[in-house]
């Protein structure tokens, strides 16, 4: 039913058009401690699944890109 839950699905079948079609991600639902992402068929726009983001792995996101706030030099001039 859900065996894709843990990986970033890239295709996914369609029973639409009866074949795996490339997918988009679609941001479905933000809640509290995580978020939803929907997986859209590229060809006909069904849902084809859907992914949950937690709070966890969006800190580890937002640290990764914003780690140069410390260690600023300033003793200039002296
Ligand atoms: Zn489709």
């Amino acid at each position: 039913m859900s065996q894709f839950e843990n990986l970033r699905a890239s295709s996914l079948y369609c029973q639409k058009c009866a074949r795996a079609m490339p997918v988009r991600e679609s941001l479905l639902l933000v809640l509290p401690d995580k978020e939803i992402y929907d997986y859209l068929c590229t060809g006909c726009s069904s849902s084809l699944g859907h992914r949950e983001v937690s709070a966890a792995d969006m800190v580890m996101a937002r640290a990764a890109t914003s780690s140069s706030t410390s260690g600023i030099p300033s003793s200039f001039g002296h």
